[in-house]
């Protein structure tokens, strides 16, 4: 990463508007905390096509994936999907072991994920797939739409494991083109156990009512998307474990956009005043 980088913001993290005491953007300070100032480390950027080391395994690349074989049986009917991952894994298994003899070894012994992904639970976002990793990468909670709830006990737990315990370099979280919970959030049907899970993204909608209904119906869809991103990287900051983190290690936070239709991952560029940042140590930070 060139940019310094800074995580704390209102509602979600971004590249510093460094104050003066940064003497530059390629270096690292990591002052302790105060009211009055806070800690911005240079760091690696999230660069997921990087063929660089920083979010990778070090002596690891991705295995090149067999085509799935065998959708058809011997009699020409298809097999399910189910069928076809079970059998298909024998193959992912025997080839990835020959490919990266010491990685399942490695694995046995513990995890070291530098990555914790808090993603949406939609089929077409498969986070350690879309960004070549490996077993090993990538911590992961996905939930429908990547909704964090402050008080949800799940993200929750996984959140401070991740943070605390397995000192993850980097947070994301991760929205996506097409999402469906979206979608549902745009309209105006009744949705069952759905409606209390959606209401912070009815919550943005709420607030943003005006800039979204000025928009086509796809663009208000991804800006609710992006919203909704920020939204959550909100609380993820808000989380004094989290901001621990940021001061004292150089925890990242970003927030990312997959475009279902081509793949893509976009980094979302975001950027927080001084005030906003010093005002969220203020009101969450906790003692260690
Ligand atoms: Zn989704």
């Amino acid at each position: 990463m060139n940019a310094a980088r800074l995580a704390v913001q209102p509602g979600f993290v971004a590249r510093a508007k460094l104050a003066q005491d940064v003497p530059s953007r390629r270096q690292s300070i990591l002052p302790s905390f105060s009211q009055n100032t806070y800690a911005i480390p240079s760091a690696h950027r999230l660069s997921p096509f990087s063929t660089s080391s920083s979010l990778s395994c070090a002596n690891h690349k991705p295995p090149a994936l067999k085509p799935s074989t065998s959708q058809t049986d011997s009699d020409g009917s298809s097999i399910d999907k189910y069928t076809a991952g079970l059998r298909q894994n024998q193959e992912w298994a025997a080839q990835t072991a020959r490919e990266h003899p010491d990685l399942f070894p490695t694995l046995a012994t513990g995890q070291q994920p530098q990555i914790l992904w808090l993603g949406c639970s939609d089929s077409r976002c498969p986070e350690t797939s879309m960004m070549g990793l490996q077993p090993g990468d990538v911590f992961v909670h996905r939930n429908i739409a990547n909704i964090l709830h402050p008080g949800d006990l799940s993200s929750g737990a996984v959140i401070e494991y991740a943070v605390q315990h397995l000192r993850v370099k980097h947070v994301v979280v991760c929205g996506h083109t097409s999402c469906g919970g979206v979608a549902a959030a745009m309209g105006n049907k009744p949705l069952g156990i759905l409606d209390p899970w959606l209401l912070p993204l009815r919550q943005v909608r709420e607030r943003n009512l005006a800039l979204l209904q000025s928009l086509s119906a796809d663009e208000a869809a991804l800006k609710l998307v992006e919203l909704n991103v920020r939204e959550s990287l909100n609380v993820v900051t808000q989380k004094s474990v989290v901001l621990n983190a940021i001061q004292e290690r150089g925890l990242e936070v970003h927030g990312l956009i997959y475009d279902v239709a081509s793949g893509v991952l976009r980094e979302l560029d975001t950027q927080d005043s001084q005030d906003a940042i010093r005002a969220r140590l203020v009101a969450f930070k906790t003692e260690n």
